[in-house]
């Protein structure tokens, strides 16, 4: 099992135990992360190694997964869509609903001998709603592109944001008018799991078998949920954009969320546009497919993030570590990764995408350049360990508000 001493070699000893003493500040707390799916998404992909590091740590850190029908998870899905901005009507009903299976789950989940409860994006926000003791400290973490959500529904909503303590975003553009602190987090990934780690020439080949990818050609990559926002039908325009002049393939690798059920009807459609087309490959990838993503972000020439929100993006963070020079939508939290001919580029539209892509396809020694940076950027900024120095500081500002130094 991986230990926070495996950390050491990558961020140093200095870090590591400063991560140590920040912890004995919060030592015994009990924290209670709760989410919506156990796989598939960034914040699963988190939870999974910062919940046992806390507990290393000596915080009594749990994660707790809420319940819910089809119908619930199609209404928390237009919730989130229109958080990101979508035009959706939402009917009383709907509301209704969403409520009522979140107060089932309050009812299930023993929540009230927390000190410290972390609910992670819309879906159980409500359950805020129906604890009243004082002794726990309640936090929203809201993982999603609030740049400019639809204000009927944040109206909605907000009344149930304001019963937190506090909130954390991903970055400043996404803050709120809220009456309690709001603290700037922003994601990360772990270098150490099967996502990230190193993986020699034969162990890449050997995963990799299954899938019969040829490599004759210049691979261009997106991995990701099937999402509109992630736009993989701009992907596929990019391509054929590129394919005018250098010839190369396009890889569209993902799979589907348990909380997710646009998913299905969004793989169909990219299926369809690609339908045909020798050098388009859609991968439809199983749950817990770590080493395959990791595999195809290695074999990759280019790699792609056309969104068009994005929370944040841990697929980008996951391919600069791999030394990529990545291409991303200039929206949400990719603004704060890609950073244009140093870290990687940032695009506008279909014509910007295909354009950088074939100057990274026509300019590998610059591509390895920005690459070798992009590592080093993640590693000062987007690593597990940097979060849990984070959450370990919000547990301490949670009992001592105000306080602007932390003497450890
Ligand atoms: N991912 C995965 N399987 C898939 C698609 C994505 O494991 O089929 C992972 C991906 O590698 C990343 C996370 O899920 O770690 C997605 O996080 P991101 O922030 O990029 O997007 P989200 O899905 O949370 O919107």
């Amino acid at each position: 099992m991986v230990t926070l001493k495996d950390y050491q070699d990558i961020i140093g000893k200095k870090n590591i135990n400063q991560i140590k003493s920040l912890a004995l500040l919060s030592k015994g707390k009990k924290v209670v992360m709760v989410n919506s799916t156990k796989d598939g998404g960034g914040v699963s992909e988190i939870l999974h190694r910062l919940v046992p590091l806390l507990n290393e740590l000596g915080i009594d850190c749990s994660w707790k997964v809420i319940e819910g029908d089809e119908d619930f998870f199609n209404i928390t899905k237009n919730i989130h869509n229109a958080l990101q901005g979508d035009k959706i009507s939402f009917s009383n009903e709907g509301f209704s609903q969403y409520l009522k299976i979140n107060k089932r789950n309050a009812k299930n989940l023993d929540l009230d001998n927390a000190d410290i409860v972390i609910i992670h994006d819309p879906q159980p926000l409500p359950l805020r709603n129906y604890h009243s003791g004082n002794k726990t400290k309640w936090v929203w973490r809201c993982h999603i592109d609030m740049s400019k959500p639809d204000l009927t529904l944040w109206k909605f909503l907000q009344k149930y944001v304001m019963k937190y303590d506090c909130s954390i975003f991903s970055i400043s553009k996404f803050s709120k008018s809220l009456p309690h602190p709001q603290y700037l987090i922003a994601p990360s990934i772990d270098p150490l799991s099967d996502k990230n780690r190193e993986l020699d020439e034969n162990e890449i080949k050997e995963v990799l078998k299954p899938f019969n990818i040829n490599k004759d050609k210049p691979v261009i990559l997106q991995v990701s949920r099937f999402d509109r926002f992630k736009d993989p039908i701009g992907v596929i325009d990019a391509f054929r954009l590129v394919k005018k002049e250098v010839d190369c393939r396009l890889i569209l690798a993902g799979g589907l969320a348990s909380d997710d059920p646009e998913g299905k009807i969004v793989f169909k459609e990219v299926k369809k546009e690609a339908a045909g087309d020798p050098d388009i490959d859609i991968l439809l990838l199983k749950p817990k497919s770590d080493i395959v993503i990791n595999a195809l972000q290695r074999i990759a020439d280019v790699v792609i993030q056309k969104s068009i929100k994005e929370g944040f993006g841990l697929v980008v963070t996951e391919a600069m570590w791999k030394e990529k020079a990545v291409i991303g939508g200039d929206v949400g939290g990719i603004t704060i990764q890609l950073y244009n001919h140093r870290t990687g580029f940032l695009v506008n539209s279909i014509e910007g995408a295909a354009y950088r892509i074939r100057y990274l396809l026509n300019r590998p020694e610059i591509a390895h350049k920005i690459g070798q940076q992009a590592r080093n950027f993640v590693t000062q900024n987007f690593l597990i360990t940097r979060h849990l120095r984070d959450y370990l500081t919000l547990f301490y500002i949670l009992d001592n508000p105000g306080q602007n130094i932390i003497y450890i």
